[in-house]
């Protein structure tokens, strides 16, 4: 998969592609990023991205050229359909609220382009020009599309084939095959079998894999409404200790990564 991001923050995205499965993605070839500077595009000796909005008002807005003129560069031309397998990706507020079915479909695509925003917003021929997918992070206003690109990315690269190393942990996972698309993960432990008082569900330590998956079938979100509740801690669980810090994400520790 290639994707490329659109900002006038390139270096926010300097740790995030050394760390974890976008990590592991890109160095296995399986994940391609390119970022565009968006004021690499201005046309003025201050590389001047934004301007004031018509009719007054707070702000300032993102300016038409840089973007054309950086989506002219990656081969998206306004008004037109982007090649096969390419999906145009606008980060703002006003999108559809991010869900994992989105991810599971952008992992599908071959290339996601993804537009960045800053200030109050577009220029709206910025918006009306290219197919966009509009996507939200949620239903809050945070300062630029940085952030809720790197989430989008995050969850969709660890959902392309080979990136994770057990594949069955994402169908295993919230909203996954296994506790279904409203469903919630079970809980989970590690060792020490005891810590500061605090144990681990006698099911767990017992070996007998059938009452192990039946205990975790009980223990997952696939109630319905509440199961939030339930699986989150409020359910009165004796064992749960709020959960630790250091848990690796993904099942890969950074230690077994190979540094860069
Ligand atoms: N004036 C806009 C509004 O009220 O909807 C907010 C602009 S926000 C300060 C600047 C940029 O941050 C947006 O253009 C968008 O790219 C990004 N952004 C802010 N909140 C977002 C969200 N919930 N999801 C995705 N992107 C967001």
């Amino acid at each position: 998969m290639q994707i490329d991001i659109l900002t006038i923050f390139p270096s926010f995205f300097d740790q995030f592609l050394r760390h974890g499965m976008v990590r592991v993605a890109r160095r296995s070839g399986r994940l391609d990023v390119r970022i565009s500077d968006l004021r690499a595009f201005a046309e003025d000796r201050h590389r001047t991205v934004d301007d004031r909005p018509y009719g007054g008002g707070p702000g300032m807005l993102l300016k038409p050229e840089p973007v054309f003129r950086a989506m002219d560069l990656l081969g998206l031309d306004p008004g037109k359909q982007p090649a096969a397998g390419t999906v145009p990706l606008l980060m703002c507020p006003q999108g559809q609220k991010m869900g994992q079915k989105d991810l599971e479909d952008f992992s599908g695509a071959e290339r996601l382009v993804i537009l960045c925003g800053r200030y109050e917003g577009y220029d709206e021929r910025i918006v009306e020009a290219y197919p966009w997918k509009r996507v939200s992070l949620g239903d809050y206003v945070l300062s630029g599309g940085e952030v809720a690109a790197m989430a989008l990315i995050e969850g969709t690269v660890r959902l392309l084939p080979g990136v994770l190393g057990d594949e069955e942990s994402a169908l295993r996972d919230s909203f996954g095959e296994w506790t279904g698309p409203e469903g919630l993960d079970h809980a989970h432990w590690t060792r020490p079998p005891q810590y500061r008082g605090r144990g681990v569900p006698e099911v767990l330590l017992s070996g007998d894999h059938g009452a192990i998956e039946k205990w975790r079938r009980e223990n997952s979100g696939q109630q319905g409404p509440g199961h939030r509740d339930a699986v989150t801690g409020n359910s009165g669980n004796p064992a749960s200790d709020g959960g630790s810090p250091d848990r690796n994400q993904d099942g890969v520790s950074q230690e077994e990564i190979p540094g860069e």
